[in-house]
């Protein structure tokens, strides 16, 4: 049976389910928004979810929702990278009514996702059961720029544009009872009850962190009475905690990174510096992390960071 678990009223936390890849995001969990005529997936995740995810809305999840596949009326990954969304092909296969809901900027490369594929296999790695889509029917995405009400019957889903971690991120706001889903723009983690702070994702190439904190206040403008960050979709602290952490945490490391390069030191010293840090404020944890290797191993470092700060003074250099 697959676990499911009521979080707020009329929403339910779908597993979480194995993504059967590599290991980068071994387990994370979608969420089904349930209104009166119509539901939505949030985050509907990788291929190898897929089928699970659909038999848990079917009715073989712990309890049984039974929920008919005609209802659901849209798919909304907080943004595509592909392991939020590279289930989607098959999910739209099996629910004929629905339609993917992302960020404008986002859609025509699902639509035509060679440039999505190369890059993610880049970033990935070849041998690394990278995720990797189809093309989607245009007639069945819905670009969005942040602003809009989806309409489920009896609920709402605003969309907030929350740029930074990507350039065609949102976050998704349930009106009915305030609860917030930020994908990767506060942090994302594997965390189950009594977690731990999230920490920053600032890995993509074209994280901009001054986008990401503008991002971050307008979302605690909301006034959210609870928050799901993605991984195991779940945060243990209140969203002004949360939200308030995800500013502090990337303007530290804005400043980490930027007197690193300044002073031209090698970038495994400064991840290391970014790592001090990170145990400075309590344990952070990334979504993912495997705690039994070395964490100079674990990290890549702030990468992203990196290339956001060589646009913003482009006479320093990547550290090396
Ligand atoms: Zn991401």
């Amino acid at each position: 049976m697959i676990p499911i678990t009521e979080v707020a009223d009329g929403i339910f936390k779908i597993g979480p389910l194995d993504t059967r890849n590599n290991g980068a995001t071994p387990w994370t969990a979608p969420f089904l928004v349930v209104g009166k005529e119509r539901a939505a997936i949030l985050e509907p995740g990788e291929k190898g979810q897929a089928d699970e995810l659909l038999q848990a809305i079917g009715g073989r999840g712990d309890p049984e929702l039974k929920i008919d596949l005609n209802r659901i009326a849209y798919l909304i990954p907080t943004h595509i990278h592909l392991h939020h969304i590279a289930g989607a092909n098959i999910l739209l296969e099996r629910c004929p009514n629905a339609k993917v809901a992302c960020h404008q900027r986002g859609a025509p490369h699902l639509a035509e996702p060679t440039r999505l594929n190369e890059s993610t296999l880049q970033v990935w790695g070849q041998d690394s059961g990278c995720p990797q889509i189809a093309p989607i029917p245009e007639n069945r995405i819905i670009a969005l720029a942040g602003g809009e009400v989806l309409d489920l019957g009896g609920r709402e889903l605003e969309i907030i544009e929350t740029v930074g971690h990507a350039p065609h991120h949102i976050a998704v706001f349930d009106r009915l009872t305030k609860t917030l889903f930020t994908g990767d723009s506060a942090g994302a983690f594997h965390l189950g009850p009594g977690g731990r702070r999230a920490r920053p994702d600032i890995l993509p190439p074209l994280f901009d962190v001054d986008r990401a904190v503008d991002s971050v206040r307008r979302m605690r403008a909301l006034k959210a009475r609870r928050i799901f960050v993605f991984g195991w979709n779940a945060a243990s602290y209140t969203p002004n905690q949360t939200l308030r952490w995800a500013e502090k945490d990337y303007r530290a490391v804005e400043k980490i990174c930027l007197e690193g390069m300044q002073k031209k030191l090698p970038a495994v010293k400064i991840a290391q510096k970014v790592e001090e840090y990170y145990d400075s404020v309590g344990r952070i944890q990334g979504h993912g992390e495997d705690e039994s290797v070395p964490r100079e191993q674990r990290s890549r470092g702030p990468i992203g960071m990196y290339a956001y700060i060589k646009r913003k003074y482009p006479d320093l250099e990547l550290p090396k």
